[in-house]
């Protein structure tokens, strides 16, 4: 597994909202990262989608940023299971991806997902949708 924790230890300020982002291009896990920084967030990241649920539910985060292409479960498998299971059903969850047919985006807009940002995002556009859904 490849937890990335760059900033805060997560027991220490507990208090602080907490980000989790799944995203197999380490250079987005990073940017999302220093984006969580800056929203004064705490970080939790993934590369693998197969342990998205267990680390949902372990770290109960407020928000979940979820890519759609990941080398093993695709990100529609991942939101599913996020919202069959009562501990990660409450959680807000935005899909971020690089899909950009048409087909795709109806796919995305028809899962369910709370937002959908398309990839490659402004960075100010991005911070003010996690914002919106940080309590
Ligand atoms: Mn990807």
């Amino acid at each position: 597994m490849e937890l990335i924790l760059p900033s805060d230890d997560l027991q220490k300020n507990a208090d602080k909202p907490l980000i989790f982002a799944i995203e197999d291009n380490e250079d987005n896990l990073l940017l999302i990262s220093y984006i969580a920084e800056n929203l004064n967030c705490r970080f939790v990241g993934e590369n693998q989608g197969s342990h998205a649920l267990m680390i949902a539910k372990k770290y109960q985060p407020s928000l979940i940023l979820l890519d759609i292409i990941l080398p093993d479960l695709s990100g529609f498998e991942i939101f599913q299971n996020l919202q069959k299971d009562s501990a990660t059903a409450h959680i807000p969850v935005i899909a971020i991806t690089a899909l950009a047919m048409k087909e795709d985006e109806d796919e995305i807009q028809a899962a369910g997902f709370h937002e959908y940002v398309k990839k490659p995002y402004i960075l100010d556009q991005l911070e003010d949708i996690i914002l919106s859904y940080l309590p």
